[in-house]
């Protein structure tokens, strides 16, 4: 028999490792609206519509629709005098409902004009978002970049200098490849795209700054479809600078495959302490709500433990053991019950987001599980008795049976946070 006990292991050789995410990057603070982005403000999640912003209706009801759903910031797309025109009527209709999110106006090509020509659009506008491959072309290009930060500065707004792969300005990176030839060593096509990207967001930003637009009114952001070239960018624009940083996965795809690809790259980052506002670009399922890139970008930071939203329930897979259906939709069932509840626990029961819940299909791991949740429940496997222990705060406090086993669960949820999270 061994000797050994964990008294006389030799102590690690070094400081044990980090656990949880680095500290965040020291970045500058801004205002957006009343949201402070950066700096050592909660990471903002935002959205953005996908109706036409001249239709004030369909706008205004999406606003509202990514707002209830969480999004913090919500950005329209301002590119017609039509679009421009509808922006204060949107943003006055949404203050009538009640609902109070800035919304972002994202200019291309013409903002200069349909800034000048909508004052109250300019106004009403919390953020600009400007992109500086878009922003005009030739000799106009400077002229329109500083009419748009003249703009900013008029109406003391702040604005994201927001370059993508997708409209590289090509002016500078021709620059970059004639400047890469000259080297004795030349860089690979793809690190000069990327150093065009990095180029082009931070040099527009020190212009802003030199036509005196102040530093702390500047987001920036330079997004690419690339999990890895995002990392890349954004380890970069991190070392290079301090402006707060908006963190997105362009042009991610649809479902599985877009949800992973941003968590996947934006999960890197977020550990590493890059990122102060997130935004999942998800192309939605037909039909499917916009919302769900809100609850995705909410569930990728809940889940990594850097803020909080809603309870999270932890659910087994299933497997032989559980032949049944049952706990998938009970685990379905309580997730809803408690997204669709948080909007009121949020002013009744504030802390309630930080519930923990477990669903779990047998007595393989559902007791053990269900343990480590607040309140956790282990559903009966294939020939177990038929009877469902519930675990609250790691106490075996009760045992459902029968066909109300859902309905019972969920009212003790329920009871859970009327007592636990009560407002004081
Ligand atoms: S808890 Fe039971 S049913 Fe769920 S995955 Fe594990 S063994 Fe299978």
């Amino acid at each position: 028999m061994s000797t050994t006990s964990l008294q006389s292991l030799p102590p690690p050789p070094c400081a044990e490792p980090a656990f949880g995410p680095a500290p965040r990057r020291a970045t500058r603070q801004v205002l957006v609206g009343g949201v402070a982005v950066g700096g050592q403000a909660p990471i903002v999640v935002q959205s953005m519509t996908n109706t036409d912003t001249a239709d004030v209706a369909a706008t205004t009801k999406q606003v509202a629709q990514l707002w209830r759903a969480g999004s913090e910031l919500v950005r329209v797309t301002v590119n017609t005098p039509e679009a421009a025109a509808a922006v204060p009527r949107i943003v006055e209709k949404l203050a009538m409902m009640g609902v109070e999110v800035p919304i972002i106006g994202d200019f291309h090509y013409n903002g200069h004009q349909l800034l000048a020509n909508e004052p109250a659009c300019a106004e009403a506008l919390a953020k600009y978002r400007i992109n500086p491959g878009n922003v005009g072309f030739g000799k106009k290009r400077d002229t329109q970049f500083a009419q748009l930060i003249e703009f900013a500065i008029q109406y003391n707004k702040p604005v994201r200098i927001g370059a993508n792969w997708g409209s590289l300005d090509q002016a500078l990176a021709a620059q970059l490849m004639d400047e890469n030839h000259a080297r004795a060593e030349p860089w690979d096509a793809a690190r000069v795209l990327r150093e065009a990207l990095i180029r082009s967001a931070l040099d527009s930003a020190d212009r802003a700054v030199a036509l005196g637009l102040h530093a702390d009114r500047i987001v920036l952001s330079a997004k690419v479809s690339g999990v890895q070239e995002l990392i890349a960018v954004y380890r970069e624009l991190a070392t290079r600078g301090d402006y707060a940083l908006h963190l997105g996965l362009t042009e991610a795809g649809i479902g599985s495959k877009g949800i992973v690809a941003s968590s996947a790259a934006l999960a890197v980052l977020l550990q590493e302490g890059i990122g102060d506002t997130i935004r999942i670009s998800l192309t939605p399922e037909p039909g499917a709500s916009r919302t769900q890139e809100v609850i995705v970008a909410q569930e990728l930071l809940q889940t990594m433990g850097l803020r909080a939203f809603t309870p999270m329930v932890t659910a087994c897979p299933g497997c032989g053991r559980t032949t049944s259906e049952f706990f998938q939709e009970l685990a379905k069932v309580v997730q809803t019950h408690v997204r669709e509840k948080m909007p009121e626990w949020k002013i009744t029961h504030p802390g309630a987001e930080n519930l923990t819940l477990a669903v779990m299909g047998c007595v393989v791991n559902g007791p053990g599980e269900s343990r480590h949740a607040n309140i956790g429940i282990s559903l009966p496997g294939t020939g177990e008795a038929p009877s469902a222990p519930v675990f609250i705060d790691g106490e075996k406090a009760k045992t459902l049976r029968g066909e109300n086993i859902a309905q019972e669960f969920v009212a003790m949820i329920d009871a859970y946070v009327d007592e636990k999270y009560a407002a004081r």
